[in-house]
């Protein structure tokens, strides 16, 4: 079997199996290929367009795993500590606790009263979903 992308005269196009290429030769000729649209019998082999909504795709799946990846190193290089976030970026800055990388909550306030404090924080990039 072979799938062929077709258009007929009034320049509908759609997808169309055959046996094989001399298949459709034949009943193209024969008046038994028509358009699923308007009937029309007058239907030529399109010709073959790259796909461009696949190459998007492809491009915002690419965004996806750079962002995973770098999703992925932060979790791997920092300490986990929470709700204890906020007071951990303190503790630090002060010199009460090691210096380290850390991850963890903040509310939108507390990270903004931390940038205050002259304290930097990066947000971590969210992860778009995708599927998992
Ligand atoms: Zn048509």
């Amino acid at each position: 079997m072979i799938r062929y992308s077709l258009i007929c005269d009034a320049g509908h196009s759609f997808e169309s199996w055959f046996r094989d290429s001399a298949g459709f030769e034949k009943q193209a000729a024969d008046g038994r290929v028509s358009c699923p649209f308007c009937d029309s019998t007058k239907i030529a082999r399109d010709v073959m367009a790259p796909n461009v909504a696949k190459q998007r795709d492809d491009s915002a799946r690419d965004l996806r795993m750079k962002l995973r990846e770098l999703h992925d190193k932060v979790i791997a290089h920092t300490e986990d500590v929470g709700d204890r976030f906020p007071e951990e970026a303190r503790a630090m800055e002060d010199g009460d606790s090691e210096r380290r990388a850390i991850r963890g909550h903040a509310t939108f306030e507390e990270a903004k009263a931390l940038l205050e404090e002259g304290i930097e924080i990066l947000p971590i990039p969210e992860l778009p979903s995708d599927g998992n």
